[in-house]
């Protein structure tokens, strides 16, 4: 057995986290993720069955260090097993702590499922309170839906729900204080991200993109934020209180401020491939040898040879920098 082993790089960064893509089916089209027509999805064969996924987590977790899990896509709540996955990773031994990235379409229904199976929190992914604006990102009219969703994860204690917001130049940049007032206004816990290179289509611009600077002084014009106290660790959130506290407002600034050297983080795709880094040009194939009937203990080991070429970091500024193959939504954001 490799008990004891965990996922280490050359750097020192040890990976505790695991991101695990269900799908890479959305039924959102944000145009910064996706194209208006969508992707051409993987094909079912390839997706990994509940088993194999949980079965993956349990090498994770047993033999690798791994404390903690999150479900993400594409999206996850279009995954029919979901409540029983989560059921049966928090039942794990160690149990991780679990959590969710969603849309919240369809969450109004399944919060409560979902913290009955364990789940401990989400973040929900919502970047425009305005019913136009959010059509115009994400190509649907879904906005009700996805505000009912966030309350009814909030009422089922998958507390502190996160929103995570995308702010995009001539979009939306102008409602940052507008998120930020709604969120406070209703406990929720909001985080602006930086768009990153990893639409499908290739359309991201350095140039174009709202920088953190920018959100910082969007914020500026009508709240006072003061570093927050607690130390940020391996979170990717710069953390700020809001007019004194307790309301709180994060800016993951991946692009402008990278934290690549406090990274802690690992990925599953739904296909069974371990990406070391978001931005990885390299995957290590887990399905293949899972399928031949390989062993844990050969799985482990895999799994920790594909975490000693991650690099030191993702080289978004770099001129050589290239795209990931795979676009966000079937790497698992
Ligand atoms: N569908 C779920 C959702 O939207 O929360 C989970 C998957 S989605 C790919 C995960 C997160 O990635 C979302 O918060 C989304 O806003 C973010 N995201 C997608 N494309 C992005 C990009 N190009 N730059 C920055 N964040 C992105
Ligand atoms: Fe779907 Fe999430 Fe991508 Fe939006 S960001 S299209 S909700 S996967």
């Amino acid at each position: 057995m490799v008990t004891g082993q965990v996922l280490a790089d050359r750097y020192g960064r040890v990976a505790t986290d695991l991101r695990v893509s269900l799908t890479d089916r959305c039924n959102l089209r944000c145009s910064y993720c996706m194209p208006a027509e969508g992707l051409e999805w993987l094909p079912d064969d390839t997706v990994l069955t509940d088993d194999e996924i949980v079965r993956l987590i349990d090498i994770g977790v047993r033999l690798l260090g791994i404390r903690e899990v999150r479900f993400t896509g594409g999206e996850p709540l279009v995954r029919r097993g979901l409540v029983d996955i989560v059921a049966r990773t928090k039942a794990l031994s160690p149990s991780p702590e679990v959590s969710l990235t969603t849309n919240a379409l369809g969450l109004s229904r399944t919060a409560a499922a979902l913290a009955e199976a364990g789940l401990d929190r989400v973040n929900v992914s919502l970047d425009s309170v305005r019913a136009e604006t959010f059509h115009t990102i994400t190509r649907r009219d879904r906005l009700d839906d996805v505000v009912a969703g966030i309350a009814a994860a909030h009422a089922a204690g998958l507390t502190p729900v996160k929103v995570n917001a995308v702010l995009l130049r001539g979009v939306n940049d102008d409602q940052a204080p507008e998120l930020l007032r709604w969120a406070l206004t209703h406990g929720y816990h909001l985080r602006f991200i930086e768009q990153m290179p990893l639409d499908a289509q290739h359309d991201w611009s350095r140039a174009e993109m709202v920088t953190a600077d920018e959100i910082f002084a969007a914020l500026a014009t009508e709240f006072t934020l003061t570093p927050a106290a607690e130390p940020r660790g391996s979170a990717p959130a710069e953390l700020f209180q809001v007019d004194g506290g307790p309301g709180t407002v994060g800016v993951i600034a991946s692009v402008t401020r990278p934290f690549c050297g406090d990274c802690d983080r690992v990925r599953l795709t739904a296909d069974g491939q371990v990406r070391n880094c978001l931005f990885a040009r390299e995957e290590s194939d887990l399905r293949t040898p899972l399928r031949a009937g390989a062993s844990d203990t050969e799985l482990a080991q895999r799994w920790v040879v594909a975490m000693r070429g991650k690099r030191a970091g993702h080289g978004i500024d770099d001129p050589t920098f290239l795209q990931p193959d795979r676009p966000m939504s079937a790497i698992g954001g």
